[in-house]
């Protein structure tokens, strides 16, 4: 009964809440992922903004008190990564903390030796184990100009790896997708990153993927959205796999089919 009252009030409080036409033209035109999607995945997407508005908390950190206007494009793209999943994808975490830009966390590393190294460190993001999602403001606006960058869905797509325990790349998946044929894929295009970079060669993509399978998993989502054509180029079967996980084909959005859409919005 509490959730369905609770969804209600969501679904109430999001019509209040989702992008005007006006609103979402606008932010549309500054990202070419979204530029992408065609005129009915954008009116889903403006209604899932909304909910996203109205479900999560938003907080500022830093001396940054969140405005409308910087929770839009946070809620915008994490309704882009689950658009075909719906909101309670997002069910993991509750809580959005927001920052001007990049901000300093302490590091705890233990060495093989059991020596302890403590230090601090600048991030764009971070998604914490059923925590929140801690984003730099200005990390999300430059988020999603078609290089591969995206901090949003990497730090969404590390909150749904955490679903089924600490994130290590393998989320819960749908009954579309095998478990082998997800690892064996994977796995392979993880060794083919590591083989590159060990001789020296310039990776297709972010090399910051090859830090773990965990953070393959949240980088290759990066290019799943942003770069789409780049990563079904180079791993077509990790770009296959996404495309089953996410139940989203963003290589086949055409910008052109996207101009005539935008055209229709009012
Ligand atoms: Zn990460």
């Amino acid at each position: 009964m509490l959730s369905w009252l609770r969804r209600r009030r969501r679904s109430a409080r999001a019509s209040e809440l989702m992008p005007s036409q006006a609103e979402l033209r606008a932010l549309v035109a500054g990202w070419p992922c979204l530029a992408r999607l065609d005129g009915d995945a954008l009116q889903r997407l403006g209604r899932l903004t909304g909910e996203v508005l109205a479900g999560k908390d938003f907080h500022g950190a830093g001396g940054l008190a969140p405005d409308r206007a910087d929770c839009l494009p946070v809620a915008l793209h994490a309704a882009l990564a689950v658009l075909e999943l719906g909101y309670e994808a997002l069910d993991g975490f509750q809580s959005f903390i927001l920052y001007h830009d990049e901000f300093e966390v302490d590091l705890e590393e233990i060495d093989d030796d059991g020596l302890v190294h403590r230090g601090r460190d600048l991030r764009a993001g971070e998604a914490w184990h059923g925590g929140p999602v801690v984003l730099s403001l200005a990390d999300v606006l430059q988020s999603g100009q078609g290089d591969g960058y995206h901090v949003v869905v990497h730090e969404i797509a590390h909150q749904l790896d955490s679903c089924n325990g600490e994130p290590d790349g393998f989320p819960p998946l749908p009954a579309t997708i095998r478990r082998q044929d997800w690892t064996n894929s994977f796995s392979a295009a993880f060794r083919r990153l590591e083989r590159t970079l060990a001789t020296g060669t310039e990776p297709w993509i972010d090399e910051y993927a090859a830090e773990s399978p965990a953070e393959f998993f949240a980088v290759a989502t990066e290019y799943f959205f942003d770069r789409p054509d780049s990563l079904l180029r180079h791993e077509p079967d990790v770009y296959r796999l996404l495309a089953l996980f996410y139940n989203q084909n963003p290589a086949s959005r055409t910008n052109s089919a996207c101009e005539q859409d935008r055209t229709r919005l009012h």
